[in-house]
């Protein structure tokens, strides 16, 4: 188990493409460049640093002189406000703005950069909310989000363990694209510094969510088959109108026959069967479409047919069957539309961490490490 109350996070950046060469520089106050451990130079701070990979390491050169080839670069901000530019020339994107530190070395294996921004976990938590969410919530929005990314970024902190860094940039944990540029996100992340989101026994909570749940939640259990005394179903009433409340999906009669009849064994031709099959509501989230001793997992039609939620009625209409369908994504946990829109109404963070998520306590991390030693 790592450090609980880690401050700091390594980051794995630029890991969606394959950087072979890539040009750095600082953007604000003061670096030293360490290479393998020892210092390189003075202070850096005007310098336009140019790294390349060669056989198992990096070159790194200046427009004046050559630094040499190393296992490890390392740029170590020696202020607290330390920021750097990162730019890949191959493959060639734009540049990138982050805080803190770099390291930089060739992945194992791999003819492609690891690049790591070791970076504060504040400033952290602020850059993945505002790549996550945009810049068009309300400040109590975004207290959320700083708490939800905090709660999963320490989480997940081992996720890339074997790899040699915490997490990647990418959704595959959580969207990072470097250094905070609004500034009300900021001090949202700043203002609920350290707290996260905990369950009864003190253990860091799960903390999924989804787009929109239609108006109702769904069971941790009823979808993954694990029951969580945290993700339990809550009828939301403050997603209905949000933009993805409601969706609809048509296809043939025959398509949806042939699907029923050749995926699941249903009895298409028992006409009262295949006639529910063509005219079927659900009033409230259920998991299962049910006919007789028949059950076939909601889930596997919303994935057969790309549907955004498995909250749908079925609906005959001529020759097709419309999907109408409610809510967008798996429904489990936080529901995002309907999270905006409370924050917009006035409820505070803490009432709508506490209405999604149930029996969670939120707790300074501190408190988290007092709590864990009285335990021992
Ligand atoms: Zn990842
Ligand atoms: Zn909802």
């Amino acid at each position: 188990m790592p450090a609980v109350n880690a401050s700091t996070i390594d980051i794995r950046v630029l890991s969606e493409i394959q950087p072979v060469s890539v040009v750095v520089s600082v953007n604000s106050g003061k670096y030293l460049l360490m290479g393998d451990g020892r210092a390189l130079s003075d202070t850096l701070s005007a310098t336009l640093l140019e790294v390349k990979i060669k056989g198992d390491s990096v070159v790194a050169k200046t427009m004046e002189k050559l630094l040499g080839t190393y296992k490890t670069l390392y740029l170590s901000g020696l202020q607290p406000n330390c920021s750097f530019k990162l730019k890949s020339i191959i493959p060639s994107m734009g540049t990138r703005i982050y805080d803190d530190n770099l390291i930089l070395t060739k992945e194992r294996d791999k003819n492609q950069f690891l690049l790591i921004n070791r970076v504060d976990m504040e400033k952290y938590v602020a850059g993945v909310v505002e790549a996550e969410s945009g810049t068009v919530a309300t400040d109590e929005f975004y207290k959320v989000q700083s708490i939800l990314c905090r709660t999963y970024a320490l989480y997940s902190f081992a996720k890339h363990g074997a790899e040699g860094f915490n997490l990647c940039d990418q959704v595959h944990c959580q969207a990072f694209k470097g250094r905070v540029k609004d500034h009300r996100i900021a001090l949202a992340s700043m203002s609920t510094k350290d707290q996260v989101a905990v369950d009864n026994d003190m253990k860091l909570i799960s903390t999924t969510f989804c787009s929109n749940c239609g108006g109702q939640t769904v069971n941790s259990e009823d979808l993954w088959g694990k029951p969580s005394s945290c993700l339990k179903s809550v009828k939301d009433s403050f997603c209905i109108h949000m933009p993805h409340a409601r969706w609809e999906r048509k296809i043939s009669i025959e398509d949806w026959k042939n699907y029923l009849e050749l995926k699941h064994k249903y009895p298409v031709h028992d006409s009262v069967s295949f006639s529910y099959a063509l005219n079927c509501s659900q009033a409230g989230r259920l998991v299962y479409f049910t006919d007789n001793n028949l059950k076939i997992p909601l889930k596997s039609i919303r994935s057969d047919f790309q549907l955004k939620s498995t909250f749908f009625s079925v609906e005959q209409r001529r020759d097709s069957i419309v999907f109408k369908g409610r809510g967008y994504g798996h429904g489990v946990g936080l529901c995002q539309e309907g999270a905006m829109n409370m924050a917009k109404m006035g409820y505070t963070y803490k009432e709508i961490l506490s209405f999604y998520y149930r029996n969670i306590n939120l707790v300074n991390l501190d408190s988290m490490e007092f709590f864990r030693d009285g335990e021992e």
